[in-house]
């Protein structure tokens, strides 16, 4: 399979390539040159296979090229073995909807599915080419713990991990900060999520930097993450959907990752009805398919930090596929996003996401509610980015054959779930010793030199 840049489709590159680099040179992003459709027959193939058997048809499809059979079969077993679900996620009911529980990884959230196996991966890939690498990533808070879990204990790979100081949970905090490991390194930054994704990306940008270092990234704009993350679009399609139904996904979105991910899976061919985009406060990609104005503003602080993103950077992937892969547009529509801070969607593509996408938000207090509510009829704790994707659900009236992503586990985000239901969630058993007492980082201003420096100084 051969992959292009959302900014440039003359160029050819490899999986193996686009696994290592994370952004395109040009700083775009990669995408498949096409993007392989199933026929019925084939899709039926997927009915009673494992999560794992999923995983492994899924994940052949699109890196063939650089891992055998065995060896895709080796990196899924390998990197689910120790999941608290047997079949990696679990199923639930809230009434009529459904829920998709995706946080059974090590660090309870759903980041840890595609982590996983992309620490192997790693492992795999700078074993054969004898290789030494850095990676540089910026997190809303669950993407570091997941990636430093993945990555911990690893030789010739070291991992710096830009968090938002003071902005994402305790729990968040200390499942990257109290790992202990030489090759992990985390920085506070005084700052919000976007301004660490903005560090990560000119870091990028700056080649001789990134060249120097062999510059890494594991962020959600990472083409891996999203091969790993349409598995459970299928897998739970097939688990649950009577004969060829068409379903509906409510997903708690904010860099557009898991959700772009069950585009993919649409346009695979997996009959999806309606993909719902469901966000907090932070609601760009709700105005967007509103109005057809992507105009990033302040971030706000919200309960559900991991979701706390003005710029969704998965968003130029679709409308990369909407405006025909045509290149030379999407790098004129991101140009007009940096100068003018506005990226405007024309009607008639626009017309074509809203065939696809719904989208609405929900406050702090209705999210607060919904927790509250699912637990005194439901008896069923939820996190509050879970809370936001079966909120919005409810707000669309789209309750029948609705599949809501449930992101992570409610310990994670413990004190908000405590205040609206007064239950205290429990850590899972396995976890017991999953968090140390001592936590280490680095506080550092958002300053490009400085954090530049810092790495340069630990490499
Ligand atoms: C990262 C995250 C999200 C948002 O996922 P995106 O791929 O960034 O849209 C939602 N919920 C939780 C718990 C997360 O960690």
């Amino acid at each position: 399979m051969e992959y292009v840049s959302t900014r440039n489709t003359q160029k050819v590159f490899s999986f193996k390539d686009v696994f290592l680099k994370g952004l395109a040179p040009d700083g775009g992003l990669f995408v498949p040159k096409t993007i392989p459709k199933y026929n019925l027959e084939e899709l039926k193939q997927f009915k009673n296979l494992s999560y794992n058997e999923t995983a492994e048809k899924i994940i052949s499809k699109f890196c063939s090229d650089e891992f055998s059979k065995t060896e895709i079969e080796d990196l899924v077993l390998s990197s689910y073995k120790s999941f608290r679900s047997k079949n990696v996620v679990e199923f639930k009911k809230i009434g009529n909807l459904n829920l998709l529980e995706l946080f059974y990884g090590p660090t309870l959230a759903f980041k840890d599915i595609a982590m996983q196996i992309i620490g192997n991966m790693y492992g795999k890939i700078l074993e054969k080419g004898n290789l030494k690498i850095n990676i540089v990533v910026a997190t809303s808070g669950d993407t570091g713990a997941a990636a430093i879990n993945a990555i911990k204990n690893r030789k010739n790979i070291k991992i710096f991990v830009l968090h938002p100081y003071k902005k994402i949970s305790e729990i968040q905090r200390k499942f990257m900060t109290t790992v202990k490991s030489e090759n992990v390194f985390n920085l506070a930054i005084t700052g919000n999520f976007d301004d660490c994704q903005k560090l990560v990306k000119s870091m990028f940008a700056d080649k001789n930097f990134s060249t120097s270092i062999n510059m890494s990234g594991v962020n959600s704009i990472n083409w891996s993450r999203i091969v790993f993350q349409i598995v459970y679009y299928f897998y739970s399609y097939f688990k649950t959907a009577t004969k060829d139904e068409k379903i509906n996904f409510s997903v708690p979105t904010g860099n557009f990752g898991d959700i772009y991910a069950g585009y993919v899976a649409k346009k695979m061919g997996l009959p999806i009805n309606k993909l719902i985009i469901a966000t907090n406060k932070n609601d760009i990609l709700t105005r967007v398919i509103h109005s057809g104005s992507y105009k990033p503003k302040k971030v706000e602080h919200t309960i559900s930090p991991s979701m706390d993103i003005q710029i969704a950077s998965n968003f130029e992937r679709l409308i990369f596929d909407i405006f025909s892969s045509d290149s030379n547009k999407i790098s004129k529509l991101m140009t007009d996003l940096n100068n003018k801070g506005e990226l405007i969607i024309e009607k008639n593509e626009l017309e074509k996401i809203k065939e696809v996408f719904e989208s609405e938000s929900l406050t702090d207090d209705e999210t607060k509610s919904v927790i509250e509510e699912i637990y005194k009829t439901h008896n069923i704790l939820i996190d509050p980015h879970t809370a936001v994707g079966v909120g919005v659900a409810k707000k669309l009236s789209k309750i029948n054959r609705t599949m809501v992503l449930s992101t992570a586990h409610p310990y994670k985000f413990s004190e908000v779930v405590y205040k609206a239901t007064n239950v205290h969630p429990k850590l899972p058993e396995s976890l017991k010793n999953a968090m140390g007492e001592k936590e280490s980082y680095e506080k550092l201003p958002v300053n490009l030199t400085k954090v530049k420096n810092y790495i340069l100084s630990k490499i």
